[in-house]
């Protein structure tokens, strides 16, 4: 298990934004009814972003891990966030509409 000075040295200045938005509760988990997958919202200071985590985030960092996607894997791993089930076609509506 990596340790905090290790994760801060490999991840930089995202691991600690991305703690930040855990820390504050800005993660937010869809999870569809039928598939099981999972669309997390995440308030930043840019405002809100639909987050794929390792996949997509609504904002404009993307195309590197983000700070948003990262605090979603954070808060997934950690338990840090609420999860609320949907129905498959709303997640895919969030989506396309990210
Ligand atoms: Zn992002």
């Amino acid at each position: 298990m990596p340790t905090v000075p290790q994760l801060s040295l490999l991840l930089g200045r995202n691991w600690s934004k991305a703690l930040q938005l855990v820390d504050q509760g800005a993660v937010h988990c869809f999870q569809g009814d039928a598939s099981g997958r999972r669309v997390f919202q995440v308030h930043g200071k840019s405002g809100q972003h639909m987050t794929l985590p390792r996949h997509y985030c609504s904002c404009q960092a993307h195309h590197f891990e983000c700070k948003h996607q990262l605090a979603a894997r954070l808060a997934w791993i950690l338990k840090a966030c609420p999860v609320t089930p949907v129905d498959d076609g709303i997640l895919a509506n969030m989506l396309l509409e990210a």
